[in-house]
């Protein structure tokens, strides 16, 4: 009688940006091919993978302690593979191995593709009699960056909502002082055009209707001769799509040729995040982000004269090495002059091996005085945010219903302009577009009533 083998059961935890999240679909997608079942645990698992960021030493550190945590289980079935993957697993290598000796596997963004393949060479090594003598079972390091993966044909296993990230880049051939992506995740990688346009088709045909387009710096996407605004406005037509977003762009390829497809196309949203990171020329200099206060002001002027109801939203480093008081001041003063609805604010965390942490140690800003600067900061960019949402109030707007709202009988969507509503409605309606007076704000968010107006970019 053939014994027939019951499926792995694999588990994918995933920590940090949208790319991240885009990756531990990927990661699904991949293992759901090689035969694995995906599960909502790691009680269930037989294989455990963190899915790492390392933009933060906080982040990073929350990860070690969510891997220690899960060696309790493994103590207990130590048949149970643990695996790290992603930015962090790139950044720390071998020593993560080390540190760490009950992970099993640690694998860069690059290694996803021959992720099942990895984890039956690891199968097939811990059956060895020597790894079974041996206390501590095998462990594979996939580090390598391959200049050839653009993560052509790799499927995400997306579940059913009713919005979608789209990878279409991967990697940054920037090179800003304080960023660890282009040594974790290597030199820009664009994905066919034409594949990404398969990928809309395919979704828009299984009822999703907002899309967003992903990519480290976004809008340099190149791909033959197909350009960023192509893709964008060849993928604003697919039948179906009613919503496109992308993230994040680069100021310096904030283009007239991008500036005219928001403006033109009637499906690209009203927002746009324009990460500035400082307000002071000298500290823009130090952070290699090749503009300037002026030219950044100057983008932003070009979009809103276009698209006059945009959204914008950013995202601010406080204390770079060296930053003086009057510099982080002016970054106050850009914020007050550009007002964005919406900003990410962070203090610097020194990477290892990013040529900012190479500066003098003088220059290091003192605890306290960071956080009292990213303090003043959230201050100051709050403020502003509830003076525009509380401008907002009374206006009628298009959401789409993304999820159930926080107590029973309400829902959470999203406006075009990326403001998070939540109003009364069945948990039966996600997927499908309400019409929403905004009636009051909590300073980031909004509560709103639907009206029954038929919502201009979808159906009811
Ligand atoms: S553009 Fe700069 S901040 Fe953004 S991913 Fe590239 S190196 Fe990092």
């Amino acid at each position: 009688m053939t014994e027939t083998r019951k499926p792995k059961r694999a588990y994918v935890e995933t920590y940090g940006c949208q790319m991240n999240i885009s990756d531990g679909e990927l990661m699904q997608g991949v293992l759901a091919d090689g035969g694995y079942t995906i599960v909502t645990s790691p009680e269930e698992a037989d294989v455990v993978l963190i899915n790492t960021c390392a933009i933060r030493e906080h982040a990073e550190t929350r990860v070690l302690g969510r891997v220690s945590q899960l060696n309790g289980l493994k103590r207990e079935r130590p048949e149970m593979v643990i695996g790290v993957t992603g930015c962090m697993a790139q950044r720390m290598g071998e020593k993560l191995l080390e540190d760490a000796p009950y992970v099993d596997l640690v694998m860069g963004p690059d290694g996803y593709r021959g992720l099942a393949d990895t984890l039956s060479q690891l199968e097939t090594r811990r059956a060895a009699p020597a790894a079974r003598a041996g206390k501590r079972g095998p462990q594979l390091a996939v580090l390598d960056l391959s200049l050839g993966e653009n993560y052509q044909g790799m499927e995400q296993r997306r579940g059913d909502q009713p919005t979608a990230w789209i990878p279409i880049q991967r990697g940054c051939d920037h090179r800003c002082t304080f960023c660890i992506v282009p040594y974790v995740r290597g030199p820009e990688k664009n994905r066919s055009a034409l594949e990404v346009l398969g990928e809309v088709r395919g979704l828009a045909a299984s009822g999703v209707t907002e899309v967003t387009l992903l990519g480290q710096t976004v809008n340099s996407y190149m791909w033959d001769d197909w350009t960023f605004p192509r893709l964008l406005s060849e993928v604003a037509r697919v039948d179906g799509i009613r919503r496109v977003r992308f993230t994040s762009p680069h100021p310096n390829d904030v283009s007239p040729e991008l500036v005219e497809v928001m403006a033109l196309e009637p499906s690209v949203c009203e927002q746009l995040h324009l990460p500035a990171q400082s307000g002071n020329n000298r500290t823009l200099k130090r952070m290699s982000r090749r503009y300037t206060v002026e030219s950044l002001l100057e983008k932003v002027d070009l979009v809103r004269t276009a698209v006059p109801d945009i959204a914008l939203s950013t995202d601010i480093i406080v204390a770079f090495p060296g930053e003086t008081d009057t510099e982080f001041r002016d970054t106050l003063d850009l914020m007050r002059t550009v007002r964005f609805d919406d900003a990410f604010t962070y203090k610097y965390s020194p990477r290892d091996g990013t040529p900012a942490t190479r500066l003098p140690q003088e220059q290091f800003i003192d605890s306290d005085v960071a956080q009292a600067r990213l303090a003043e900061l959230i201050e100051v960019s709050r403020g502003i945010q509830g003076e525009i949402n509380a401008a907002e109030v009374g206006r009628l707007e298009d959401v789409l219903i993304e999820r159930a709202g926080r107590h029973p009988g309400q829902v959470l969507g999203r406006t075009r302009r990326n403001k998070v509503v939540v109003f009364d409605g069945d948990v039966a309606r996600i997927g499908r577009y309400a019409r929403v007076v905004l009636e009051s704000t909590s300073g980031a968010t909004f509560a709103g009533s639907e009206v029954e107006v038929p919502a201009m970019s979808g159906s009811a």
